[in-house]
Order: structure tokens, then sequence, then C-alpha cells
């Protein structure tokens, strides 16, 4: 688990870059993270307040909404941090509009993301991801996966969130 030393910082941005396995983030009870955490940010004084920016990304292991294959993809999320001296009020951390830091508390003089970022993936996972744009998904009649090979049945629009029907399946022809 990586620390930020607050002795070490001044008003210039100091740059901390480090992998942080899921496990040490408690992330290993989610089936998506079963890759390091790339961590690359910044951390600076400023007054009382330590601000932490930068970005944390990892390779997830996601189920594709529509036709349920699983597949992996980087997902990115910024870290905007603010962090205070002290213990907070809880350890929740509130995910407010973008341009505004999350608040945060630390006790000197080390700074522990650990938690926040915990949070910051799990809030970055995509709600409903698919394996790609034009993905088919699954027949509605046969439960076919229709990105292998069309399976003969007529679907009249869809029933499911996609919203671009699944097409005909004559020939693959392009429209
Ligand atoms: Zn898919
Ligand atoms: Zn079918």
């Amino acid at each position: 688990m990586e620390r930020i030393d607050v002795r070490r910082l001044g008003r210039e941005p100091m740059a901390f870059r480090w992998e942080e396995p899921a496990a040490t983030l408690g992330l290993e009870t989610e089936p998506a993270f079963r890759h390091a955490i790339s961590v690359e940010v910044t951390a600076r004084k400023i007054g009382a307040q330590v601000l932490v920016n930068g970005v944390a990304s990892s390779l997830i292991r996601l189920e594709c909404g529509r036709c349920l294959e699983a597949f992996e993809r980087t997902v990115r999320a910024d870290v905007a941090i603010a962090y205070r001296e002290g213990t907070p009020p809880n350890r929740r951390v509130d995910v407010i509009g973008d341009d505004e830091p999350e608040a945060s508390w630390y006790e000197p003089p080390f700074i522990d993301p650990g938690e926040d970022l915990r949070q910051i993936m799990l809030v970055a996972m995509p709600d409903y991801p698919v394996c790609r744009a034009d993905c088919r998904g699954l027949c509605p009649q046969c439960g076919a996966n229709l990105n292998l090979a069309p399976c003969g049945h007529k679907v009249e629009g869809t029933d499911g969130q996609p919203g671009r029907g699944v097409k005909v399946p004559e020939g693959e022809k392009e429209t």
C-alpha cells in the first residue's frame, strides 16, 4: 500500500506513480478486478489541505449487457481528492460534481489513499457495459449469441434496453 508522506509536500505538485494490487484495495472480492490498479497522481499541500489529483486505471473484467460474454476493458477514473488532517465523520467519500474534489481525511504524517481509490474505482465501473458498440446481443427467442452466427429468427425491434434493433439475419448485409 503506497502512502504519501505529507512532510515532503509543498505547494509544487509532487508526482506519485504506483501499481496497487486489487487485494490491498479490498477489491479482491469484486470479480471485475483481476489486475492491478495503476495510480498516477500528484500531491501538493496548500494551507490545511493536501490536494491529490490524477488518474487511476485498471484492466477490468466485465460482462456484456447484451450478449453476456465476458470481456476486459481498461477503466480510467479521475482522482481529485482534498485531504484534511484529522479523523473523518465517517469513511464515506461523497461523490459530487466533477469539478469538486472529494473530501477525505488523513492522520499525519501519511496519507493512505487506498479506501478513496477503492471507491473511485467502484464508481467508475460502467452501469451497462457492452463488449462493443455494435454487439448484436442474444436472440430473444432462442438465446443464441447473434455475434457468432444468425439463428434464423426474425426479430421485430427489441424488448431490451439496447434500442438498436437486432437485424434480420440474412447474410449480415450492411444497411
Ligand atoms: Zn456483447
Ligand atoms: Zn433465435
